[in-house]
C-alpha cells in the first residue's frame, strides 16, 4: 500500500438521466458495458495501490441503472473499503425494494440533491417535471429505512443558481423540517465556459454578496448550523463565520475517464485566488474560488481587512 486512505470514484457516466440539470445538460445512455468494464480495470488499479475507505459510484446517474446493486456489491469485493456511497438524483430511490437492494448490497451512505423547497423552484432546474414529487417519495422511503439508525448515512446537498437564489431562505427552512437527514452541504455549481446554456442560470453573485450574512444568520437561529456546511463559498462572499467547511477534494482517480490522472479536477472545479488575496486576512487558509467564474469576471475576490 502506498498511501494511508484514500477515497475513490466508480464513475458511471454512460448511463444516462432523466434529469436535464441546467448546469448539466442532456445525457442519454451508450456504451454502459464498455464504461463498467473500464471503471472496474481503474478500481482494481487504485485499490491494489491504496488503502480504501470509501468508493463513491456517481455518473449520470447510477440508480438510473438496473444492475446497480450487483456492481455494488463487486466493489466491496474487489475493494475491501469500508464504504459504497452512491451519488445521485435520488428518484428511483422512490421504488423501496431497489432501495433495499442496493443497502443489502453494500451501499450504506448516499448523496443527494436538493434545489429548492417546492416543485416549481426544484423543477426549474433538474428542468424534469416530477423530480421533486418522486425525490420526495425517496425521501419517505429513506425516513422509513433509516428509522433513526445511522445506516445509510445521507447527506442532502444543493446548489445556488440563479434560479433558486430567491428562495434559500425557504429551503433552508425545508432542510431543517428533514430530520432523517445526516448532513446538508450547498456550495455552487462548476461553471464550464464551453457550457453557453448555464449561463443564464448564474447566481447574481452581488446580490448573493449581499443576502448570504442575513441568511446564515437565518440557518444558524434554526439550528442549521449543527448540520449544514458550505462548500467553495469563501468568506469574501459570505461574509459570516460558519462552522462546517466542505469544500469539494477530488476523488483518488475520479476524473480519469476525462484524461485527467491523480487528484486533479477538471477546470471547472478548480479555485484560484488574485493578487489582492495576498492583503485578505483569511489568505493562509482560503483556497480561493472558482477559477472560471474568476476568470469570466463574474465574482472577484475581495479581500477582507475588518473585523468581522
Ligand atoms: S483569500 Fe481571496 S478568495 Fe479567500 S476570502 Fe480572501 S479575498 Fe476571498
Amino acid at each position: 500500500m502506498e498511501n494511508s486512505k484514500v477515497n475513490t470514484a466508480f464513475v458511471l457516466d454512460n448511463v444516462g438521466c432523466e434529469n436535464r440539470c441546467v448546469f448539466c445538460g442532456n445525457h442519454t445512455r451508450k456504451n454502459i458495458d464498455e464504461n463498467i468494464e473500464r471503471e472496474f480495470e481503474k478500481i482494481t488499479r487504485i485499490c491494489r495501490k491504496n488503502d480504501v475507505a470509501q468508493v463513491e459510484v456517481s455518473g449520470n446517474d447510477p440508480v438510473e441503472y438496473e444492475e446497480l446493486p450487483k456492481i455494488v456489491e463487486k466493489i466491496t469485493d474487489i475493494c475491501g473499503c469500508d464504504g459504497v456511497a452512491i451519488s445521485t438524483h435520488g428518484m428511483d430511490l422512490e421504488d423501496e425494494s431497489f432501495l433495499n437492494e442496493l443497502v443489502e448490497s453494500g451501499a450504506d451512505y448516499f448523496r443527494i440533491p436538493l434545489y429548492g423547497h417546492n416543485v416549481e423552484v426544484h423543477d426549474s432546474v433538474t428542468l424534469n417535471e416530477g423530480s421533486f414529487v418522486r425525490l420526495m417519495k425517496a425521501f419517505k422511503n429513506l425516513r422509513e429505512l433509516k428509522n433513526g439508525s445511522e445506516v445509510p448515512g445521507l447527506l442532502v446537498t444543493s446548489l445556488i443558481l440563479k434560479d433558486n437564489q430567491d428562495h434559500l431562505e425557504q429551503l433552508f427552512h425545508f432542510m431543517s423540517k428533514l430530520d432523517f437527514v445526516d448532513e446538508f452541504r450547498i456550495g455552487l455549481a462548476g461553471y464550464d465556459p464551453e457550457n453557453k446554456d448555464f449561463v443564464p442560470h448564474i447566481p447574481d453573485f452581488g446580490k448573493l454578496e449581499k443576502d448570504l450574512p442575513e441568511l446564515l444568520s437565518y440557518a444558524e437561529s434554526i439550528g442549521l448550523d449543527e448540520k449544514l456546511s458550505l462548500a467553495d463559498i469563501p468568506m469574501c462572499l459570505r461574509n459570516y463565520k460558519w462552522g462546517k467547511i466542505g469544500d469539494f477534494i477530488p476523488p483518488e482517480g475520479g476524473y480519469e475517464h476525462f484524461g485527467i490522472i491523480g487528484k486533479d479536477a477538471p477546470i471547472y472545479m478548480q479555485k484560484i485566488k488574485t493578487s489582492d488575496c495576498r492583503s485578505c486576512k483569511h489568505n493562509k487558509n482560503c483556497p480561493g474560488f472558482l477559477r472560471t467564474y474568476v476568470e469570466n469576471g463574474y465574482f472577484t475576490p475581495k479581500p477582507v481587512k475588518d473585523e468581522e
